[in-house]
């Protein structure tokens, strides 16, 4: 073991024996459980060491919320940390990525302007109680094709997200990539990066090509391991 892994391990073991636990226990939760609670975070919902018995996932999803146990909340920390990077790594099961459909909305041509935007909306998939989080499929999305001067094509694409409050806390100042698909099957590849705008998680826009804004199908977002944040 090196210094540093013994250092880590005296000083969870000495917080754990200052709040009255023992082989690393805070008086609910053991780190197992713990780490269990993120990889299923993080994958989406694949189970670990608890495959197939009880496991008191929202009770420890609740006891993290309160921010009251240092112990666990370090532990959490550490366990999506090494979750992420091995989810980087290509080491665990990726989560699921889901397909939605998009839907043409009418709206009104923007005065004063040449080309009216084209605009479509995906209704969200799953709800954020399944899917505590972890991604924006729990999110209504907007899609708007707007015409400028500085893309070849003429074109470029804006994507807009309705998110709950972890969602916003979560993907605030981060990269999407996700993939569109036309009605006749062919495919183009974007990354964007999100921010904040008025309870909305809008993006940056992308340059359109590779797809005709008018036969815009569908969209998939590839999920983005969120960094944590502190230590
Ligand atoms: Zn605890």
């Amino acid at each position: 073991m090196s210094r540093i892994q013994d250092t880590t391990t005296g000083s969870l073991n000495g917080e754990a024996a200052r709040q009255g636990g023992q082989n690393l226990t805070c008086s609910r939760y053991e780190a197992l459980q713990v780490f269990e609670h993120v990889y299923r975070e993080v994958t989406r919902g694949k189970q670990l060491y608890y495959a197939n018995v009880p496991f008191d996932n929202e009770g420890i999803a609740a006891h993290l919320a309160s921010q009251e146990c240092n112990l666990c909340l370090r532990w959490s920390r550490n366990a999506r940390r090494t979750c992420q990077r091995l989810l980087l790594e290509g080491k665990l099961p990726s989560p699921e990525a889901k397909e939605r459909s998009l839907k043409r909305v009418s709206i009104a041509a923007v005065p004063g302007t040449q080309q009216p935007d084209v605009v479509y909306g995906a209704e969200p998939v799953g709800s954020s109680a399944s899917d505590p989080g972890a991604s924006l499929d729990s999110a209504g999305l907007e899609l708007t094709c707007r015409a400028t001067t500085t893309s070849s094509s003429g074109w470029e694409l804006h994507l807009s997200f309705n998110p709950d409050e972890k969602q916003t806390a979560q993907y605030d100042g981060t990269l999407v990539s996700f993939r569109l698909t036309s009605t006749s099957g062919k495919t183009a590849e974007f990354e964007a990066r999100l921010d904040v705008d008025g309870g909305r998680l809008v993006s940056s826009p992308c340059p359109l090509k590779g797809i005709d804004r008018e036969e815009i199908g569908s969209i998939l977002l590839h999920p983005q391991p969120v960094i944590a944040t502190g230590g």
